[in-house]
């Protein structure tokens, strides 16, 4: 399982745009890089699953689940709901909450 999900991680956070994300918001079915992914956990875990590329076992669904969504569709998704021009680092927790809320 792990060289499958290692062929399906993106080259960038979806947040910030660093490359080799290690880490993914399954909820989203987004990958992250190590700080972002501090972020995402930190909404908790009964809003948001999240797991690590090479530590966490994943599930043939969990798998499946990345691929069919990924860092591009989830954001033209959710930049097409309410997306702010120019998001800075700083508005990232407020906008992931406002995520969840909306995703819920
Ligand atoms: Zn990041």
């Amino acid at each position: 399982m792990d060289s499958a999900v290692m062929s399906a991680v993106a080259q960038y956070c979806a947040d910030c745009k660093a490359s080799r994300p290690r880490y993914a918001n399954i909820t989203l079915g987004i990958w992250l890089c190590n700080h972002c992914y501090g972020i995402h956990r930190n909404v908790g875990a009964h809003v948001t699953r999240t797991k690590c590329v090479g530590l966490d076992s994943w599930s043939t669904q969990e798998l499946h689940r990345m691929k069919s969504i990924g860092n591009e569709r989830a954001a033209s998704y959710w930049e097409g709901i309410f997306l702010p021009q120019n998001l800075s680092p700083p508005c990232l927790l407020t906008y992931f909450v406002l995520q969840y809320q909306l995703g819920s």
